[in-house]
């Protein structure tokens, strides 16, 4: 699969773009490219281009304005120690976009083509990959309906494209600790639902959650479970991990209402690559709250591709606050275990960097 490439002849200029890039915020500063590759289901996927990234034209009556079929991919590439620029696990992106395309009815992307068309758009925009501690560019994949018709039915006609942002670190570094709002008015994901898809509609859905947390002075929202509103399940747009006073961990299990995040999955590896025991298994907001009061709990952090790994300082439950202790040895272990494995000073034992020629 191959991408036909025409530069554009408005690149940003050396100086500008240096100056963009000293202290980029997340999502506002965007590259001179993007990558579209057009779907319809007679001819399949064509016309792969990489061109000077611009608004795009969509009809008034697009499937995607209407019944929200759009899918989204999060990931990044950045600067090895060495100079080359990589990127972490994008096969793995590749895939959980096909298994998000499945669930919303959408064509499958060949994965070769994602990632090929990933490698080609970054090493075009090499340039624009700041570096500095905890810098990237991160990349935007996303695919939405574009077929004109209002019929209730999977839309014949697609874009895939794939836009790019210089990012610094996602929180602010050397901030406390996350205040997490523990949401009980709103859910998330619910069985047989679509919160194992990456899909725009699960934001949509969660985005009042984050205002009433952002209300309460908390930074993100903890979702429970929809069932019997007890189960901890993840956060908006990241996973979310316990620490025990016996060393061990535990995730909640992926079944279906959480998103299957690739952070999430690297973490578990390296822990267990550590020795650590680590439990996929239910946990429950009362456990939590009797941990935390027995000091059995000692950590807990969220992840995720943007954030890494960001410790959690303290649980908002309606007048509750459960506060964790602010010593997080682990939580900063196994950040750094990924962040050498990211920077090619560690040994890459899973094969997880691709490098860009
Ligand atoms: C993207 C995402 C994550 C994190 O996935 P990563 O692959 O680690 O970036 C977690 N939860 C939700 C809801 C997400 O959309």
């Amino acid at each position: 699969m191959s991408f036909r490439i025409e530069p554009t002849a408005h690149p940003t200029p050396d100086a500008d773009r240096k100056a963009l890039l000293e202290a980029p915020a997340f999502g506002r500063v965007f590259t001179d490219h993007m990558l579209t590759m057009r779907y319809t289901a007679d001819a399949g996927w064509s016309d792969g281009v990489i061109a000077a990234r611009a608004p795009l034209a969509i009809d008034p009556a697009a499937a995607v304005l209407h019944y929200a079929q759009e899918i989204f991919e999060g990931m990044k590439a950045y600067w090895l120690a060495d100079g080359t620029p990589a990127l972490f696990r994008p096969e793995a992106n590749a895939a959980r976009f096909n298994r998000s395309a499945v669930r919303m009815a959408m064509p499958e992307l060949p994965e070769e083509a994602f990632v090929e068309g990933i490698k080609q758009f970054v090493a075009l925009e090499r340039d624009w990959i700041p570096s500095g501690d905890g810098a990237s560019l991160y990349l935007r994949p996303f695919m939405f309906a574009t077929e004109a018709f209002l019929g209730v039915r999977p839309a014949r006609e697609y874009l895939f494209a794939i836009i790019a942002s210089p990012a610094g670190s996602y929180f602010k570094s050397g901030s406390a600790g996350l205040r997490l709002f523990v949401s009980r008015e709103h859910v998330r994901a619910a069985p047989g639902g679509t919160g194992e898809a990456k899909c725009g509609g699960n934001y949509a859905g969660g985005l009042i959650a984050q205002s009433v947390a952002s209300q309460a002075g908390c930074d993100q929202v903890l979702f429970l479970d929809a069932r019997e509103q007890r189960w901890i399940e993840e956060l908006g747009g990241m996973n979310i991990m316990f620490v025990f006073d016996d060393g061990s961990m535990v995730t909640p299990p992926l079944g279906g209402t959480i998103l299957p995040g690739i952070t999430r999955d690297s973490l578990l590896q390296l822990a267990r690559d550590a020795g650590v025991t680590v439990r996929e298994e239910p946990y429950s907001i009362e456990q939590l709250k009797a941990d935390v009061a027995a000091g059995r709990l000692v950590e807990a952090f969220a992840c995720g591709t943007a954030a890494v790994v960001s410790s959690i300082a303290t649980f908002v439950d309606g007048d509750q606050e459960i506060g964790l202790p602010a010593a997080t040895p682990v939580t900063t272990r196994l950040k750094s275990a990924l962040q050498s494995i990211y920077a090619g000073t560690a040994e890459d034992r899973h094969g997880w960097l691709t490098r860009i020629a």
